[in-house]
């Protein structure tokens, strides 16, 4: 069975690189019909909040990562939070003294640079094995001179190699990772000790994680063997490590750039699914010539294996443009229930609309679904369907870019509109019938080029501008032709009039 594992560490507020990780480790879980663990490892008292942990369950929610088991939702290996499991790491340290894997060590790092000087050795080399060997004599003189000893591990004297599965055969040679701490003199152990403790615990079978870690790899490695050897663990885990998530250039995504700030991007109107298929892609790809793709689609095809260790990277534009798709799969009614909060947030609509105002939105968000990367950016398309006709702001720049012909095309466009009943259309977008015009897109359009275009002999790009900053205060703006409609007559007026039609 497999059994994978999310075990992030209560730390500021999620980043993108965690999502990835929180959804290969998922993805990979579901594919095998296995189990998404999640632990919580709190053990930094001084860097942990209990805010952060309430972000990083935010997070799973959000993107549908539900874990099987995990400090919300219990389960056989309970508790779930490193921070009350430490009976459990003093015990197998312990054990793990006894059966002599680890040891006690008294040396100061002031004494093993000393002693790599006295040696002609670099005196940065790191810890030198020194007390692997000392009698119980001399570790009664150390704890005489008051001296609290921490934990080593012994490494075993040859090469680590473990195959990871996204990239292969890893080697780590022999004597080139000193005896590690993994029990700190005050006695709080270390996450190399208690990480792989509770991975064993909990019978994780692959350990699926960022690259930053791969330089724990070997010595987890071999806490493993020891652990093996004392009945405290059964297999060593299969590895995987993601590759880095690069920002600009070839900088690490930093946890301050704000590209990494997952809720940002939510905030920006980012959708679960879309947000899904461009984290997939930091690292790894459905098909030669496919990006875009659903949750579903990622987990029915999803193998570690699969991920290319080359450095991902992120891209703003390519991210918002794949959230696009997204967004334009979307059924419009579930469209607009995403957009609503951030309208409400920008005050283009109070906390409960009015019936009507449901209505103008969802003819509105007809228009700009298509239309936009992230929701964010549909929020000022949609804003000038909500103000009074005398509120409306217009941008400076689009006004003053108009041509001097502006006024004169204003005023001949309000005078054909004006000749078209304000007769409401029964469908947004019907053709004409054989009712005569009536106040609806195709035929507002089709007076208007008659006027504009043959009349006045303007070229449309022309001829519309001026309409469009007149109604939308923009000049980049939704159809204009169908906003008219969904203005209504005296509306769409009233803001050509007041431009100087
Ligand atoms: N708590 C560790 C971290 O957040 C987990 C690392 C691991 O996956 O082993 O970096």
């Amino acid at each position: 069975d497999v059994r994978v594992r999310f075990c992030p560490s209560p730390t500021g507020t999620p980043h993108v690189g965690l999502a990835r990780t929180a959804l290969f480790n998922w993805a990979y879980a579901r594919h095998h019909g296995g189990s998404f663990v999640f632990r919580l490892e709190d053990t930094d008292a001084s860097r942990d909040s209990e805010e952060s942990a309430a972000g990083i369950y935010d997070m799973l929610e959000w993107l549908g990562l539900t874990p099987d088991e995990g400090v919300h939702e219990g389960g056989p290996h309970a508790p779930y939070r490193q921070s009350e499991r430490h009976d459990l790491h003093a015990e197998v340290a312990r054990k793990l003294v006894e059966a002599g894997y680890a040891y006690e060590s008294f040396s100061t790092p002031e004494e093993v640079e000393e002693r790599h000087r006295a040696a002609g050795r670099d005196p940065k080399l790191g810890y030198d094995n020194f007390d692997r060997e000392l009698t119980d004599e001399q570790k009664e003189a150390f704890r005489a001179e008051g001296r609290q000893p921490v934990l080593r591990l012994r490494m075993p004297d040859e090469d680590i190699t473990f195959t990871d599965m996204v990239r292969g055969e890893v080697t780590f040679p022999a004597g080139q990772i000193p005896d590690y701490v993994i029990v700190r003199g005050n006695g709080i152990p270390l996450y190399t000790l208690v990480n792989p403790v509770d991975d064993a615990a909990m019978g994780i079978t692959h350990v699926i994680r960022g690259e930053d870690l791969l330089s724990s790899t070997p010595r987890q490695v071999a806490l493993y063997r020891a652990l093996i050897a004392i009945g405290e663990a059964e297999q060593v885990p299969t590895f995987g490590h993601l590759p880095l998530v690069l920002g600009n250039g070839t900088k690490k995504l930093s946890k301050r750039d704000p590209e990494a700030d997952l809720f940002l991007h939510r905030k920006r109107g980012f959708v679960r699914e879309g947000m899904i298929n461009y984290l997939a892609l930091l690292g790894w790809s459905i098909g030669p010539d496919e990006d875009i793709f659903t949750p579903e689609e990622l987990v029915e095809a999803f193998d570690v294996h699969d991920v290319n260790p080359n450095p991902a990277r992120w891209d703003q534009k390519k991210a918002e443009s794949i959230n696009g798709d997204h967004l334009r799969r979307l059924d419009l009614g579930d469209f607009t229930a995403c957009l609503l909060p951030l309208l409400q947030d920008a005050e283009v609509l109070p906390e409960r609309p009015s019936m009507g105002e449901l209505a103008r939105l969802k003819a509105v968000a007809e228009l700009v679904q298509t239309r936009v990367p992230v929701l964010a950016e549909a929020v000022e398309l949609v804003r000038p369907f909500f103000v009074e006709d005398s509120a409306l702001v217009r941008d400076e720049n689009a006004v003053a870019g108009l041509k001097e012909d502006a006024p004169q095309v204003l005023a001949t466009a309000t005078e054909a509109l004006e000749a078209i009943p304000d007769t409401p259309p029964v469908v947004l977008g019907d053709p004409n019938d054989e009712a005569g015009p009536r106040w609806a897109a195709a035929d507002i359009e089709a007076a208007l080029r008659e006027s504009l275009v043959e009349g006045m002999g303007i070229k449309p790009k022309f001829a519309f501008a001026p309409l469009r900053v007149a109604l939308s205060g923009a000049k980049v703006s939704p159809p204009l032709f169908e906003s008219m409609e969904i203005l209504g007559k005296s509306s769409t007026l009233a803001r050509l009039r007041s431009l100087g039609g």
